[in-house]
């Protein structure tokens, strides 16, 4: 309904969604039905019909709808220096990401990660209030390259971001690797980026190479640019 409304406002529904609500849901005076305004805020309201004239006593706000990707999307993240895994929990929290798992490999060079992890679980937190999120993203603890290659048979996707990749544009290649997927890895190297053995080991245990372009990204950036690619997907 165009406009922004209150609780105790009349509004007048009209053409099909009046149809909708009297020919086809058949609803009578007193029945309850939800309704959105243009401020995408959801109300209950009660019905009053009049012959063909329907409206709708704005009765409770209700809480806003929360918009779930269609997969369950996991970040492994090589953890990086300093604070850039705050951006990195900040940030997809916001893009809908499940869970977020800190990890070593071969060029990771941060430390004191296991000290910092209630420190991201406070951000997932509030980054999912400020979002409007009921369900606050899981931050897994600190694990190791080769553990987190084990899990990959766990997911029916591997996302694997890795800047010396064929050049195959994600427009073309991502489409078809999520298309039947429900859960999806996603897995971003650190700042020096993976060594081709561990690229090789993880393709080897079924991840997909990706591209992300000829820009390298920083590696806060890059979960963040696969979880919008996705958010357009769905
Ligand atoms: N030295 C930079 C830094 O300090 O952040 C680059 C980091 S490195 C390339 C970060 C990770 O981001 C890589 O391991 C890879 O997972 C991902 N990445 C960055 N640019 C990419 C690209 N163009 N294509 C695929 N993956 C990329």
């Amino acid at each position: 309904m165009a406009g922004n409304y209150d609780t105790g406002d009349l509004v007048e529904i009209a053409g099909a969604d009046a149809r909708k609500i009297t020919t086809v849901l058949r609803k009578r005076t007193g029945d309850t039905i939800e309704v959105i305004d243009s401020g995408a805020r959801r109300f209950r309201a009660a019905l009053r019909l009049d012959g063909r004239r329907v409206q709708a006593e704005l009765r409770e706000v209700l809480p806003a709808a929360e918009a779930r990707l269609p997969w369950r999307v996991v970040v492994a993240q090589a953890v990086p220096k300093g604070a850039k895994m705050d951006f990195v929990v900040e940030k997809t929290t916001e893009l809908g990401v499940a869970e977020i798992l800190p990890f070593s490999c071969e060029r990771t060079i941060a430390d004191g990660t296991a000290a910092k992890l209630e420190r991201w679980r406070r951000l997932a937190t509030t980054a999912a209030q400020q979002c409007g999120r009921s369900a606050v993203p899981q931050i897994g603890d600190p694990q190791t390259f080769e553990t987190l290659v084990a899990q990959f048979g766990e997911f029916d996707a591997v996302l694997f971001p890795w800047e010396l990749s064929r050049m195959t544009p994600a427009r073309e290649q991502l489409p078809q690797l999520v298309e039947r997927a429900n859960s999806i890895l996603v897995v971003v190297g650190p700042e020096g980026g993976f060594s081709g053995d561990e690229a090789a080991r993880a393709a080897a245990a079924g991840a997909h190479l990706i591209s992300l372009g000829t820009r390298i990204l920083r590696t806060e950036t890059a979960a963040m640019v696969i979880l919008a690619f996705l958010n357009y997907l769905a």
